[in-house]
């Protein structure tokens, strides 16, 4: 499989899986895509329903790595990585209202979705980067979640070394804990004094500094990784088999900030399983669910909320879907998007704005309306969610359409966001085993000045190779 930018023309030294893999964005600052979808024929289809989750993961994965990876290395691999998970079905459907689905997908090491991907981005970096013999240093920035999933998906792994910032005493001990404890030698955590933004700032700065990034050999394995995609598609089409695809079509309701998760699903309807509807769940940072009512996609500040996953200013991931709405012109695409990054303002053509609207819904639900049903789903149905699964589940709920299953991604373990679920339900839920000892653990890290030249040193110090 060969892949393309959305900003830029398909040439004949078009890159493969594993060259995406490691670049992660397009020289032209567009974002990869396949050069085409793969279609999975429907009696492939059906015969898929009796596979496991890791078979039916590496089964997915290989249509977009032939060439690069080959199947059976993808199932080992596959099968490694969700046999470490704590559910035997790895994403358990669970329904919690008549025709309402919470598919948990924070069965994992970390306790969020991002696992789901993440586990196998640290193997299939692995693999490639032996195949190459070449070494990475991976940073990032993160305020929570993004970060401790990256480091138990990196932990270990040869060929690699990863760098975390965070910012200093402003994320949730859990959080923190989740990623100080990782004790690998090529794990290492910065706490800069400072805040998100800082940290992620500095993170561009290095990025940026050419000379700097070819010394540490730095990569990223941000949302906008297509093999982060890639690997979240396995979920919705097993979703879809389990509640009758592909004879009959189901919704998703995906509680959404990059667009990388809903965009997956998408994904698979695209490579032909029947999906009805998608409906993104925001919370009061709400430029999607604005886009698809009134197409306003303006940017404002982000403000915190009780789902801070998903405070964001700018869905990375919605160029995708753009790109393909506009028919594949990269043109248009460069256009659309440099305008927006100088106004602050996406125009979405009218045309291609309706189109979305075919297919995607959006609800959005401030705190009071997320902890209001965080309460309902326990009082209705003894069911814990955190408030992103809460989202989405409510989005689900709205727009639910009668003899089509509405299936609502449960991004994190209510253990995750344990205030905000006490506040809402009066129970505090318990850390599942393999974390309930995270408070008397080992933390290692250091605390760095918000200043560069200090931060660019110390990863210096750890870079791979
Ligand atoms: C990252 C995250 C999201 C948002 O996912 P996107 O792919 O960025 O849309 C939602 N919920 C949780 C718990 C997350 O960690």
């Amino acid at each position: 499989m060969r892949y393309r930018s959305t900003r830029g023309i398909v040439d004949a030294a078009a890159p493969d899986f594993s060259d995406i893999l490691l670049s992660g964005l397009a020289g032209d600052g567009g974002l990869y895509l396949p050069q085409h979808w793969p279609h999975i024929p429907r009696e492939t289809l059906t015969a898929w329903r009796s596979l496991s989750y890791a078979d039916l993961a590496a089964e997915v994965i290989s249509l977009f790595t032939e060439g690069s990876i080959d199947r059976e290395t993808l199932r080992n691999m596959a099968r490694d990585v969700y046999g470490k998970f704590d559910h035997a079905a790895v994403t358990p459907l669970v329904e919690v209202e008549d025709g309402l689905f919470s598919l948990e997908l924070f069965h994992g090491p970390t306790l969020a979705f991002k696992d789901m991907a993440m586990q196998m981005l640290g193997r299939l970096f692995e693999y490639v980067l032996k195949q190459r013999n070449r070494h990475v240093t991976i940073v990032g920035a993160t305020s929570g979640d993004t970060g401790s999933a990256a480091i138990e998906a990196f932990r270990g792994r040869e060929h690699v070394s990863i760098i975390i910032l965070h910012p200093h005493n402003r994320t949730s001990e859990v959080q923190r804990r989740q990623m100080t404890t990782v004790l690998d030698d090529n794990v290492h955590n910065i706490a800069v004094e400072g805040d998100f933004d800082t940290c992620q700032d500095m993170v561009k700065a290095m990025f940026a500094d050419e000379a700097f990034r070819t010394e540490c050999s730095l990569s990223a394995v941000n949302s906008i990784n297509w093999a982060r995609i890639a690997a979240q598609i396995p979920y919705y089409i097993r979703a879809a088999l389990a509640l009758g695809g592909p004879d009959r079509p189901v919704s998703f309701a995906v509680p959404t900030g990059n667009f990388g998760n809903i965009l997956a699903a998408w994904a698979a309807s695209q490579m032909g399983v029947p999906v009805e509807h998608l409906c993104v769940g925001s919370n009061r940072n709400d430029i999607l669910t604005r886009f698809l009512l009134n197409n306003d996609m303006t940017m404002r500040a982000v403000e915190p909320s009780l789902s801070p996953s998903m405070d964001i200013q700018v869905s990375s991931n919605f160029e995708r879907l753009l790109f393909e709405m506009l028919g594949r012109d990269p043109d248009r695409c460069r256009a659309i998007m440099g305008e927006f990054r100088q106004t602050g303002c996406m125009a979405v053509p009218h045309d291609a704005w309706e189109q979305i609207g075919k297919i995607f819904n959006g609800a959005a639900l401030d705190d009071a309306q997320t902890s209001a049903a965080m309460q309902r789903i326990y009082k209705q149905s003894h069911y814990l969610a955190d408030p992103h699964t809460a989202i989405g589940l409510e989005a689900g709920r709205k727009f639910r359409e009668a003899g089509v299953p509405m299936v609502a991604a449960a991004t994190a373990h209510p253990a995750k966001f344990p205030d905000a679920v006490k506040a809402a339900t009066g129970i505090h839920p318990p850390l599942p085993p393999h974390l309930a000892d995270l408070f008397e653990r080992e933390e290692r890290y250091e605390v760095l000045p918000n200043d560069l030249a200090r931060v660019k040193e110390a990863v210096r110090a750890h870079k791979a190779g």
